[in-house]
């Protein structure tokens, strides 16, 4: 058991009782908190009508309720924003880089607190929580970088008398829109470098997971962000065709399904807007007759069933080739019997948590009952192996999956892994290459030689030689394709910089003949 780790959220936070009495008629209602907006460095409680529940995934508690902000919620973020604009992107970037650091610096102090919070709202082991912060944190050391990152070009005597030189300058209000998976790591995908580069930011942070969105928003006050550079409103479908729409926004960089990051990439490319909108998946792991057993055996448990599946680079097909389908399936068996289930937000030693919410779960029951009837072999199946209260699904492992499958050919989206067997590599990248999506492949193997035919021929963006999960770090592009990605620049690394400013080329001419010799 932990101990309780709990904020000073008060300004964040109204009790159901004050603001909304018609919830609950007895005191039970004081223990729910009600989300409120984070506009100008102040909380500001939207008035709406509608609110969503937030849960306890490992317990089914409502543990706070959301507002679904509407258009004039919106514009008050967008007028904040659009209002701190100009001071902030006149701020000396080694300035900024300073503020980030202190940002930094309070985000890793509370990198515990976080984790914590992330445990509650959304189901992850503490382990995978902390990862979750942990890789936010690495695009914030990225975009403490930021006055090397926006150095521009030049060249003296581009012709004759004129220098020539490029600068990148910030685009103005950006908006982020984000998934409930990852409630610290996405959203820091995003906004660090968007206001390292200058502009200011508004956050539409997914409705199932609002609260590690606030938390940021007052750590980043804090550590002397100015009011207005960083804003965040919840809600959905409104708030979020509102920011599409919302001509005081340049870019919008959304991550979340393949039907809305297609909606979100139309709406906002329609308004004239700068898009970078990340979708779905449907990962594939290829395990080679040659490959290590044990540490391979490691990488498709974490793969498939880390943070319960719900992972937009989840292994979700493993291809055992030749030989080795049988012994893998053996080892895989092995190794998810062993893992357990239970309340991730009070025992961190649980091996792996609930599904974000009972549609989310039921979803995946539904899956596992059509396999049944389509005659699928189901080795494990995960709905027999369920604590009876939070929204859980066990370890489920689908064997002899074929690509004309339901099974195969869509995201599933929680712990449930497919074994198919091609009859050779080639023929595994063959069938690789058919899906519509493109984030992310591996390969596990003792040859180089497969591992470089594997690289060469895979259409999608992220590929792993022995590494389950191939996410690559802040200084490289999340690099989706297919229809795992809308738009040309990627979050992280130098494509983040480039989506979030524009180049200025400027051209100076110096010589006798524009030096002043007689005046008007
Ligand atoms: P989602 O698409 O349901 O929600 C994402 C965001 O869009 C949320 O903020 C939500 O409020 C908003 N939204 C939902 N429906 C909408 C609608 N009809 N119109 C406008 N806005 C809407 O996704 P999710 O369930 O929160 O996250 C899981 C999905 O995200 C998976 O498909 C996963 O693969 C994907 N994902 C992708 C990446 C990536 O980098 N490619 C990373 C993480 C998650």
């Amino acid at each position: 058991m932990i101990q309780n780790i709990r904020f000073n959220m008060s300004c964040f936070h109204l009790t159901i009782q004050q603001n909304l009495g018609t919830f609950f008629s007895d005191n039970t209602a004081m223990s729910t908190e009600v989300i409120t907006n984070f506009i100008h460095g102040k909380a500001i409680a939207p008035q709406v009508e509608n609110f969503g529940d937030v849960h306890n995934p490992s317990t089914g508690e409502v543990i706070a309720k959301t507002p679904f902000s509407q258009a004039h919620d919106v514009d008050a973020a967008v007028e904040s924003a659009g209002k701190a604009f100009p001071s902030w992107s006149d701020t000396p970037a080694p300035t900024r880089a300073k503020i980030l650091f202190e940002c930094r610096r309070r985000v890793a102090e509370n990198l515990e607190a976080l984790s914590q919070l992330i445990c509650e709202e959304n189901g992850k082991t503490f382990g995978e929580a902390k990862g979750d912060v942990t890789r936010g944190l690495e695009v914030l050391e990225f975009a403490c970088n930021i006055p090397h990152l926006l150095m521009g070009e030049s060249l003296p005597q581009m012709a004759e008398h004129i220098d020539g030189t490029t600068s990148r300058e910030p685009l103005g209000v950006c908006a982020g829109i984000t998934p409930f998976n990852f409630p610290v790591m996405v959203p820091m995908w995003m906004f660090p470098l968007a206001i390292a580069c200058g502009n200011t930011f508004i956050l539409k942070p997914s409705e199932k997971v609002p609260q590690c969105a606030n938390r940021l928003a007052q750590i980043f006050l804090e550590a002397g962000l100015p009011e207005g550079v960083f804003n965040v409103v919840h809600g959905g479908r409104e708030a979020v065709e509102t920011i599409c729409a919302h001509p005081g926004i340049s870019a919008v960089s959304f991550v979340g399904s393949t039907s809305v990051a297609r909606a979100v990439y139309e709406q906002g490319t329609r308004a004239g807007k700068r898009v970078q909108a990340a979708g779905g998946a449907k990962n594939v792991m290829v395990v080679m007759p040659d490959a290590e057993r044990d540490s391979t055996l490691r990488a498709i448990m974490g793969a498939a069933f880390g943070c319960a599946g719900q992972r937009c680079m989840a292994g979700s097909i493993l291809m055992g080739i030749g030989d080795i389908a049988d012994p893998l399936k053996e080892g895989l068996v092995s190794e998810m019997d062993a893992l357990t289930l239970g309340d991730t937000s009070r025992d961190r030693s649980v091996g792996m948590g609930a599904m974000i919410d009972s549609q989310s779960r039921d979803r995946l029951f539904g899956v596992i009952e059509k396999a049944a009837q389509d005659k699928v072999q189901i080795v494990r199946d995960g709905r027999s192996k369920v604590p009876n209260q939070g929204f859980y699904l066990g370890p489920t492992l689908f064997d002899h999956v074929s690509t004309d499958q339901t099974l195969f050919n869509t995201e599933l989206f929680g712990p449930a892994l497919c074994l198919s067997r091609p009859s050779s590599l080639d023929d595994a990248i063959q069938q690789i290459n058919r899906l519509p999506y493109g984030n992310g492949a591996s390969i596990f193997t003792s040859s180089g030689a497969a591992a470089r035919e594997f690289s060469r021929k895979i259409q999608c963006g992220m590929i792993g030689v022995n590494v389950g999960v191939p996410a690559p770090m802040a200084i490289f592009p999340f690099s989706g394709w297919g229809r795992s990605f809308f738009g040309d620049l990627h979050v992280q690394g130098m494509e983040g910089v480039s989506f979030y400013t524009r180049k200025k080329v400027v051209l100076s001419r110096w010589d006798d003949t524009y030096v002043r010799k007689q005046g008007w």
